[in-house]
């Protein structure tokens, strides 16, 4: 199935987004296929970020592998973010970041109810919100907490339903109280939350379409509900393609033995056979026929 681009807005600004927790694997070369195939079809461009808010699990040397990976794929990001990775502090790398995400966190606080929360993950008593989620049933929302180490900071999340056209399913509702309840932006460990990163990021780097694995659904609506509360008028468009799945149909990971890029590579795999073959294993292709990065758009032309 292919998605329908005609909502989308002229040249779009898309990104693709990994966190340097692992190598690059084929589930990752299938979510830069889309990005990349529906930004030469659309005449839009491609920033690279590297999402590593979570300091505890990412790794400088998975960023360097990721940047190789990609080049040798040949898919080649917007010039401005691929250079800022050479050397120094990039505006697209979280890490780097954290003024920014505290300038962020001011302007949420001026327009709607934040606040301080002493639960940890193991005190937290949540209770079952929709789907498979577990819902912060608001525990500190009212007890005034002051800031301090250990605390996180959460955002009153309101029951509105939130509502977008995504390029491949349609017409979608979400109301995140009911899902996750009152947002963590920043937890008690101080790490900014990919949540809150994320939508500060896609705000700042003007990304008008997002793309990415439908293993991320459940984040879409509060995501567009904290645009709103950053200032945002227009949300992003969204497209949610189908993820490469095992054959038991889990989300392929790194932890169930996907393997790295670099094993492909050095097994002599060429790199328009990888993307190929993630082109068919997430539906855009019939058979695994190699297919180079500059005719990803041809895909969805
Ligand atoms: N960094 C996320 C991941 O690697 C992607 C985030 C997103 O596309 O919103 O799964």
């Amino acid at each position: 199935m292919r998605p329908d681009l005609r909502p989308l807005p002229a040249r779009p600004t898309t990104r693709f987004a990994p966190s340097p927790t692992g190598p690059l694997h084929i589930g990752h070369v299938a979510n830069a296929v889309w990005t990349w195939g529906v930004a030469q079809a659309t005449a839009g461009r491609v920033i690279l970020r590297l999402e590593d808010h979570d300091r505890g699990r990412c790794r400088p040397e998975y960023e360097a592998s990721i940047l190789r990976d990609l080049e040798w794929l040949g898919l080649e990001p917007d010039d401005a973010s691929a250079r800022s990775f050479r050397g120094g502090p990039s505006p697209y790398r979280q890490s780097d970041n954290a003024e920014r995400y505290l300038r962020a966190l001011d302007r949420v606080r001026a327009v709607a109810p934040v606040y301080h929360c002493e639960c940890s993950r193991k005190t937290i008593a949540m209770t079952l919100g929709d789907g498979e989620e577990l819902r912060y049933p608001g525990t500190c929302r009212h007890k005034g907490l002051a800031q301090a180490t250990g605390r996180g900071v959460r955002l009153v999340v309101p029951d509105d339903e939130i509502v977008w056209h995504d390029l491949m399913l349609g017409r979608m509702a979400q109301r995140p109280a009911r899902q996750c309840g009152d947002l963590l932006l920043q937890d008690p460990l101080g790490n900014w939350t990919y949540q809150f990163a994320v939508v500060v990021d896609d705000s700042e780097h003007g990304i008008d379409l997002v793309i990415r694995g439908d293993d991320l659904i459940a984040s879409t609506g509060r995501q567009i509900m904290l645009a709103g509360r950053l200032g945002r008028r227009v949300p992003a468009v969204h497209l949610h393609h189908r993820l490469i799945r095992d054959e038991a149909g889990a989300k392929l990971s790194k932890r169930d033995g996907a393997p790295a890029l670099a094993t492909l590579r050095a097994a002599g795999q060429p790199a328009e056979a990888v993307l190929g073959l993630a082109a068919h294993l997430t539906g855009l292709q019939d058979a695994p026929t190699p297919i180079a990065a500059r005719e990803l758009g041809g895909l969805f032309r």
